[in-house]
């Protein structure tokens, strides 16, 4: 159960977190997103990644990466390039699943921590840092980090204990970043201490390719101006409703769970 020092949102936060489009908006001021996903060998994950943050409140969605192809066909509302570099001006990044660990991949991620904007690094970018976390202590701007058990220990050096919480902060402090830990009851760790459980989620979201749906919609929020703790929160909150919308309609995938995200999302917001 919740240790006593960490807060649980409720549906009424993050309905209360959730950036609604006002009237004089168009797609930049809703916020653009760079995706960095996917790769030649591994395509999915940037689809995945896509879906996730186009049920985002992000107005624009940019992808940049070597699964270019399969994104403009399966989303042609995504513009693509093949760099980081080339993808223009963006309001966030969502950094690393399937995207590879060879060097392109490396340069990929660097441009995309030289932009002073926040970031979402999940996934093969974890593995990436894991070489040199510092790069991300040094970040001005702020960085969520999205590590799965394995992928935090390879950043920290050590599995996650019986206090998970305590772990994630360590690592958030360390790193001073925000901490967003992944498995039963999500925590999210602040480097300034504040320290969240997400009350949603169940173990079905334990399948391939959930996470990279995670980590787009948190992209999105991001992009769309949330700030990053509650962005985090909010991004875990809906991810877990998404799954138990799936599971109504059949064993959960990860492409089930971003089918579901936006019905998920607008019975969250009262607006279904
Ligand atoms: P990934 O391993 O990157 O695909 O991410 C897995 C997703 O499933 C994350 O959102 C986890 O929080 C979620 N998840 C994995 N195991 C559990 C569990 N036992 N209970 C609830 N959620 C889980
Ligand atoms: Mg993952």
């Amino acid at each position: 159960l919740p240790e006593p020092y960490a807060k649980v949102p409720e549906l009424s936060d993050v309905r209360s977190w959730w950036p609604h489009a006002r009237p004089h908006d168009d797609k930049y001021t809703r916020g653009v997103l760079g995706v960095c996903a996917g790769s030649f060998r591994y395509p999915g994950a940037g689809e995945l990644a896509t879906a996730g943050a186009l049920a985002g409140p992000a107005g624009y969605i940019r992808y940049a990466g070597t699964a270019s192809r399969h994104i403009r066909y399966s989303y042609p509302e995504v513009v693509t390039k093949d760099r980081v570099a080339d993808a223009g001006r963006v309001q966030a990044w969502t950094v690393g699943p399937g995207m590879g660990t060879d060097s392109q991949a490396a340069s990929q991620l660097a441009s995309a921590m030289a932009a002073p904007v926040p970031m979402c690094i999940d996934a093969d970018a974890l593995t990436l840092i894991s070489d040199e976390p510092e790069a991300l202590y040094e970040r001005q701007s702020p960085s969520v980090i999205t590590p799965h058990d394995r992928e935090f220990s390879r950043l920290s050096g050590r599995t996650p204990g019986d206090d998970r919480a305590a772990d994630a902060l360590d690592l958030a402090q360390r790193l001073d970043c925000i901490v967003l830990l992944k498995g039963y009851r999500t925590i999210i760790a602040n480097s300034n201490g504040d320290l969240y459980f997400n009350p949603t989620g169940d173990p079905s979201l334990a399948t391939a390719g959930s996470g990279d749906v995670l980590a787009g919609l948190l992209g999105a929020m991001l992009a769309a101006g949330v700030p990053p703790e509650r962005a985090a929160m909010s991004a875990a909150f809906l991810h877990g409703l998404a799954g138990r919308e799936a599971a109504n309609h059949g064993p959960v995938t990860a492409s089930g769970i971003a089918k579901a995200l936006p019905t998920a999302i607008s019975r969250a917001l009262g607006t279904a």
